[in-house]
Parts: structure tokens; sequence; C-alpha cells
């Protein structure tokens, strides 16, 4: 398991937009594709040695939900994967909607891929590698292959939304996407070896305006519900993403110009979140980082 963007949609220079990628063998299996998803691929590469993430060799993804957090990395994956070497169609599979966007997307790149794939277009060998075969999937089994079976359960977020479960021949990974509490949450998890699932820290919750603390009482879910749902979910280890969290100091100064990452300084810190956790929840668990492997 492999954490490719652990962030939001705060644009935090440690922390990409959502992605994360199941890797078995030399298969990679991306869910989301956030802003930097192909950046993070090759540095899982380079700094890592997970030679299966390889841009060229990302062939399958999920989306959770098509908020753009989740999928500004669309055309990255699309067309920076394909110029990177993959010659076959990117098979993705997503909520409702999903299909639409991805004829839009290669609509708006339209002049680059015909420039490429011209008589005198620097892909002009390799004319498939831009297509995608988009899955508007529903609940149930939506991709089985020799190395995993992926299902698709409904969350509840402000959109038509799933989680994932992976099997594998040694593990089980689920991955919520962002998401209240939910049973079925529980219910696809039920003693997984790893869930990967959102929070966001109750200290921050307090200090939002009205309308953003209604917004994520109703899509999200805090530290506390995470420790309630754990405990009942009972994953071997529980790794914590798309916190509102930043490394970095509320405030860092910048030349003569002090710089905050969210207009209002509207982020915790990883410490925060830690305690908030730990003080309700017995299990194992991590805040994820980018680059993460477990
Ligand atoms: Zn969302
Ligand atoms: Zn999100």
């Amino acid at each position: 398991m492999v954490l490719l963007g652990t962030g939001t949609p705060v644009p935090d220079p440690d922390r990409s937009g959502p992605a994360s990628a199941v890797v078995v063998d030399d298969s990679a299996y991306l869910v989301d594709f956030g802003p930097g998803v192909i950046r993070r691929a090759k540095a899982a590469v380079l700094d890592r040695h997970i030679t299966a993430l390889e841009p060229a060799n990302l062939k399958v993804a999920f989306v959770t939900h098509l908020h753009s957090d989740h999928t500004a990395g669309y055309p990255d994956l699309i067309l920076t994967g394909w110029t990177a070497g993959r010659r076959t169609a990117l098979e993705v599979y997503g909520p409702t909607g999903l299909r639409s966007m991805t004829d839009h997307m290669l609509q708006a790149y339209r002049v680059d891929i015909e420039t490429r794939t011209n008589s005198e277009g620097d892909q002009r060998g390799s004319p498939d590698g831009w297509k995608v075969n988009a899955h508007d999937i529903k609940s149930g089994v939506i991709y089985k292959d020799g190395k995993v079976t992926v299902t698709a359960f409904p969350t509840t977020h402000a959109m038509d939304s799933y989680g994932f479960r992976f099997d594998t021949p040694d593990r089980s990974v689920v991955i919520s996407g962002d998401t209240s509490p939910t049973e079925e949450t529980i219910k696809a998890c039920n003693g997984c070896d790893v869930l990967i699932h959102e929070a966001r820290a109750l200290d921050l919750l307090a200090r939002l305006p009205d309308e953003r603390r209604a917004f994520g009482a109703k899509n999200h879910t805090t530290s506390e519900q995470l420790a309630a749902l754990a405990a009942k979910a009972r994953p071997g280890l529980l790794i914590v993403y798309h916190a509102w969290i930043s490394w970095w100091p509320p405030e860092t100064v910048s030349g003569t110009q002090p710089v905050t990452l969210t207009t209002g300084r509207l982020h915790s810190t990883p410490d925060v979140l830690q305690k908030e956790i730990a003080s309700r929840y017995s299990g194992n668990f991590v805040i994820g980082r980018d680059l993460d492997v477990y």
C-alpha cells in the first residue's frame, strides 16, 4: 500500500491531492488521482524503489467520487502516463458522471492528442495510449483479475460516492474516500488488514465558519467518529488520510510576507489529530504521510 497523496484541497506542498496505490507484485491499482499524482508515483519509484508505480505502468484506476481534489490529476494520469510510455487504453472505474468527465477531458485536450498522433507527432508510434475506457459503477464487485478483486461499497458524501475493498492473495485493504461514518465501511472492513480512512480533528471543526462546519458534519468524519468506527471495523492497521492537517507551521514568512496555507488557517496539526484518536481508540493507527508504504 503506497500513499501517493494524503492531502485535501489545500495547496500544501507536503501533501499531494488524494491518491493511493495498491501494489501487487508488478501491478499497480490506483485509487483517486488528485493533483500531483504522476510526480508522486515517480517519486515512489525513485525514493522507495517501487517500480510498479512507473507512470507508464499505471493502467487501472478507481475513483471514489468526482470532487476536484480527487480528480484534478486526471489529465495528468491520462496524458503524462501516455507520453511516459503507456501504449494501451487506461481503464478507470468510478461513480456516475465519470464517463462524461472523461469525454470532456479528452475533448479539452484534443489539440494535444491530435498533434502528438499526426504524421509528425512525437507519439505517433503509440496511437492508443491516450485512450480511456471509463466505467460508471454501482456497488458490488467491479473489477477482478489474477491478483485482486475490487468491491465497491456506497459511502455518504456530497455526491454519488464509493469506498473500495481490495482483496489480494495475502491482504485485504479498504479505502474510504470522503465520507461521513457509515455502517457500509464497517461491513466492508470487518477485520480487514488495512483501513485507510479520512478524518478531521475536532479542534479544527470548532474553528470552522458555520456553513463549512455544517458541510463537514454531513459529509466528513471527525477523529471521534473515526475512533468509534475503527473499534467496530477492527482493522489490523488504521491509516488516517485526507485530514485537514499540515506539518508546516500555521504561518510562515516568505520574504517580508506572512504566508498561510489556507485562508483563515483552517487546518490542524498531526499532533492534535494523533492525540484525539489515541485517547479514544486502542488499535494500531498512523497518520499517513505522502510516500509512506505499508
Ligand atoms: Zn469530497
Ligand atoms: Zn476530498
